[in-house]
């Protein structure tokens, strides 16, 4: 057996149509690597593919052949081609739901549909991003996937790495609930609790980064994160794909950097110019909690800047003060004629039990943030409930149960028809 050098067993990389890393503020272009910022000035760096080739009919028909799994839609991604054979989880295409009895609840008389991805391997929005993050992975010969992670994020890349033979070390602030650190030491990787906040967790992982002890590391959200980033696309795709090849004319997407907001748009934007959807109008609007509203708060102040605050809320997924893709999210609302809200604990509880009670669907606290946005945005005129609209459901909500912990029996009776009558049940 031949004996190779670490360069040539390290050519080309082979990520299909991803072509550069390009910056998102000044159009600097860089070979595919394990970056995330422009060397030129600082901005983030976003995949810049090549779709010259594509026919739309055919794509199209590649397209309803693939997978019944994101990687239908490979020729968009940064993956090789054969990627649905190699060892992932194969997240994605979640049910669209078409939500009448919501609709009915709120006045939609246009279609309301809400995309669930609580039907991903790990109940989490997150298996998709992870799972463009590990093709990148192991595009550069990393060995360990890694993450800093407030929850979601941990046990998708726990599972991931379990599922492909890689290593991996996830690193959470140490006094998280037991929920989540079970769910993300199931998987049998590393699990280490740093002792202080998310934002101390994501220094160390910087840290780490640029220390030979995280050499062959890859962290899904930092030297991966372009990459990563390409995962919220397939939202996108799905949701328009399930409505027959249409684009939503409004879509309320939770935001806690951002990230997934800027992608739907990039992907949407994708179909229209591949000729995969008619170019029509769409509005993107953005879903926080108040207790974690830098967005929400300078989109109604009509400002550009984003101002961080510290959060408080029970919607933790989406508890990021200082979203990095914030100021991309208020360009793409304002651009779209969409609009950012956000709603309070009590507005979040409200709406997980009204899509539970009208749907059937348990969401996570992030759809109570979704779902009651939208409820607030029909109420105020914002939202036209004419139009077609899809509402994301990104969580299970067996991950934030303690958010409904009020909810429970409805009675207690002794095992007799008398006890049954007495509490008014029959
Ligand atoms: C991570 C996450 C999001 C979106 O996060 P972004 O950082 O804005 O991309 C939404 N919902 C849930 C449940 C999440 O875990
Ligand atoms: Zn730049």
């Amino acid at each position: 057996m031949a004996v190779q050098t670490v360069a040539s067993a390290t050519p080309t990389v082979d990520l299909g149509p991803a072509a550069a890393l390009s910056c998102r503020e000044c159009g600097h272009r860089v070979p595919l690597g394990p970056v995330f910022a422009c060397e030129e000035c600082f901005g983030p760096l976003e995949i810049a593919y090549d779709f010259s080739a594509y026919d739309a009919e055919e794509l199209r028909q590649r397209i309803e052949a693939g997978p019944a799994n994101i990687w239908r839609y490979a020729p968009l991604l940064p993956v090789p081609a054969d990627v649905a054979d190699k060892p992932n989880l194969n997240p994605g295409w979640t049910k669209l739901v078409d939500a009448r009895n919501l609709a009915r609840e709120l006045g939609v008389t246009g279609g309301l549909y809400v995309k669930d991805d609580s039907g991903n391997p790990t109940h989490s929005f997150k298996d998709r991003v992870v799972a463009q993050a590990l093709e990148a992975a192991r595009a550069f010969g990393f060995t360990t996937l890694s993450c800093s992670s407030t929850g979601n994020l941990a046990g998708a890349v726990g599972a991931a790495a379990a599922r492909a033979g890689f290593r991996s070390c996830v690193f959470i602030p140490h006094d998280l609930e037991q929920g989540k650190v079970v769910m993300a030491a199931v998987y049998g990787g590393e699990l280490v609790g740093i002792q202080g906040n998310y934002d101390d967790v994501n220094r160390f992982c910087s840290e780490l980064i640029g220390d030979p002890a995280g050499e062959g590391w890859g962290f899904v959200n930092v030297n991966l994160r372009p990459y990563y980033a390409e995962g919220s696309k397939t939202l996108a795709y799905e949701v328009c794909e399930q409505l027959g090849w249409r684009l939503p004319d409004q879509i309320v997407v939770p935001i806690a950097s951002g990230s997934q907001l800027t992608k739907i748009d990039k992907g949407l934007r994708e179909l229209v110019e591949l000729g995969l959807v008619e170019d029509r109008p769409y509005k993107i609007f953005g879903a926080q909690a108040l207790g974690c509203s830098p967005v929400s708060t300078a989109f109604k102040a009509g400002h550009d800047v984003v101002r961080p605050q510290k959060p408080d809320t029970i919607a933790k997924s989406l508890a990021i003060g200082n979203p990095a893709d914030g100021p991309y999210v208020l360009d793409i609302a304002r651009r779209t004629g969409g609009a950012v809200e956000d709603v309070t604990d009590a507005e979040i509880v409200d709406a997980i039990k009204l899509l539970a009670r009208t749907e059937g669907i348990f969401a996570e606290t992030a759809g109570g943030v979704t779902v009651g946005v939208t409820r607030k945005l029909i109420e105020a005129g914002v939202l036209d409930p004419t139009l077609t609209t899809v509402v994301l459901n990104t969580g299970d909500g067996l991950k934030t149960l303690d958010a409904v912990a009020g909810t429970g029996l409805t009675a207690t009776i002794r095992p007799n028809l008398e006890s049954f009558r007495e509490a008014g049940l029959a």
